[in-house]
């Protein structure tokens, strides 16, 4: 169909294609369980797979589509695959797919409240359910950012601005005085590091902590640091606490932490963006303990609350001190709104904001938080059962707690010894075990060892997908059922010692 000079597509195309589009993903989530997990398209194949020119006439929807279907699905990894282990699996949820289009489709840009009084105050509302469903106190003030990598950002430039208001004006040149040093442990993500780049402390001012033998900060030694800084003429600003770390799911002690942050007057951020949603369980409240003693905090429901990328809450009990800090109101901004109307623009340095709080509010209404449980549980209950499979067999060993929904292990074949073979031969075990198409995990390093690790977030995982995953790697490990052929081709080959 040719586009007409002028308007959008017409009202009864917008219907048709919009049904199409609908039965095309229901019949896509059918067709993608048969189909590989990691894509498996080379470099370059969907640039060469498409004209390198725009269009100069419109071209049929139909037809958009199905170039869609046939050049760019191949290339689609396919994060709501139930077969989907690697990283931390993407929130996903039918229904907040549905109100990510309807979000988009209504077309709401929450800059200022006039410019959408409901986004701005359907994101207030949403954060307060969810703070509330953590148990942490109204103290919190709650904003939605895009990702974790950019709550942290607007927490240690808070935190700077309560230390050093005149940055603000005069740039850290200007100041002069002692550099600001930033705490996170060994584990602590690496957002924290990009963090103090972008906001220009400088990446070695960035200390990591030890961690003790089960991969949380030693608050001891935090201590400790802090001290030897302050001896040495630098100037302590904040430590960033993880609850769930990246790598193994560890949770640093955030009440000690947050003791040692209240007697030297440091900001305390805890990066909770994976595990912070363990915290709606009564028996996960061990996780979150101390957070209500942090300056800030961050939860990605993005990750594991079934509500599509991206979604991150950000919550800081000093949100005004954000605001002073990153609060700019140009003339044509200017509203006469007074009274208590919010504008979600002072909120951090991004002007313009997505309606992002209508997909987790409608994850939130369509499972309820007791659904959203199940749910978590479920996640539990299949990587113990996985972490129970690896401690029963031999050939393989479990190398970090699970005190979530994440598996560390390796294999150890028998008579391997614990150098870069065994590190090679699990190398070779995780690229076959892809290969496959059928499952994705993904890998981290831990004291010199090469580990897998098998992570369980994704809404359509069920106990078939965590069984076929043990039964594949029992098999390409070759510690049992080895004499039957993988369906991948060769086992990976055994170390030579
Ligand atoms: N913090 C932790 C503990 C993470 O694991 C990750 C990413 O996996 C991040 C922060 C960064 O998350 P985002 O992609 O939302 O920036």
């Amino acid at each position: 169909m040719k586009s007409s000079p002028a308007g959008d597509m017409p009202a009864k195309e917008f219907r048709e294609e919009g049904h199409r589009l609908v039965e095309w993903l229901a019949d896509y989530f059918q067709w993608s369980l048969g189909n590989p997990v990691l894509s498996r398209v080379r470099p370059g194949t969907i640039r060469e797979g498409l004209p390198s020119i725009a269009p100069e006439e419109g071209e049929p929807f139909e037809r958009i589509l199905s170039d869609f279907e046939r050049v760019l699905v191949p290339g689609l990894t396919q994060w709501n695959h139930p077969g989907y282990f690697a990283y931390f699996p993407c929130g996903f949820s039918t229904p907040g797919a549905l109100a990510d289009f309807l979000s988009t489709a209504v077309s709401q840009q929450a800059m200022l409240w006039r410019t959408s009084p409901a986004a701005t105050e359907l994101e207030e509302l949403v954060l307060a359910w969810l703070r509330r469903a953590l148990g942490l106190p109204e103290g919190f003030e709650g904003v939605i950012y895009d990702t974790a990598s950019t709550a942290v950002v607007h927490a240690l430039a808070t935190a700077r601005h309560e230390k050093a208001p005149e940055v603000r004006t005069r740039g850290l040149a200007g100041r002069g005085g002692p550099a600001f040093r930033v705490y996170g442990s060994e584990h602590a993500h690496s957002s924290v590091d990009k963090a103090v780049i972008t906001l220009g402390l400088g990446h070695e001012n960035l200390r990591r902590i030890p961690v003790d033998a089960e991969y949380r900060m030693r608050p001891d030694l935090l201590a400790g640091a802090i001290e030897e800084d302050r001896r040495a003429g630098h100037e302590p600003l904040a430590v960033v606490a993880t609850v769930g770390t990246t790598s193994v799911t560890s949770v640093d002690p955030v009440p000690a932490i947050a003791e040692v942050c209240a007697g030297q007057r440091l900001w305390l951020h805890v990066d909770a963006a994976y595990a912070g949603a363990a915290g709606i369980l009564p028996e996960c409240l061990w996780a979150i303990e101390g957070m209500e003693r942090a300056d800030s905090f961050v939860v990605n429901p993005h990750k594991w609350m079934f509500t599509p990328f991206d979604l991150s809450a950000f919550y800081c009990r000093k949100m005004d001190l954000l605001r002073a800090a990153f609060g700019l109101t140009p003339e044509y901004l200017k509203t006469s709104e007074v009274s208590d109307a919010r504008n979600l623009m002072d909120t951090g340095f991004q002007l313009g904001r997505r309606f992002r709080a209508l997909k987790l509010w409608v994850v939130m209404r369509y499972f309820g938080l007791e659904g959203i449980r199940a749910r978590l549980r479920e996640h539990m209950r299949l990587a113990r059962l996985f972490a129970d499979w690896v401690d029963r067999e031999p050939g393989f060993e479990r190398v970090a707690p699970v005190p979530f929904s994440v598996v560390c292990f390796r294999a150890v074949p028998s008579g391997a010894g614990d150098g870069d073979a065994v590190n090679q031969f699990n190398e070779r075990l995780l690229r076959v075990l892809n290969d496959t198409g059928e499952v994705f995990l993904s890998h981290t390093s831990l004291g010199g060892r090469y580990v897998i690790r098998f992570a369980v977030g994704n809404i359509r995982t069920t106990e078939t997908e965590v069984r076929r995953t043990w039964d594949l790697l029992r098999e390409l490990a070759g510690s049992s059922g080895a004499s039957r052929s993988s369906p991948a081709g060769p086992r990976p080959e055994q170390p030579q010692e």
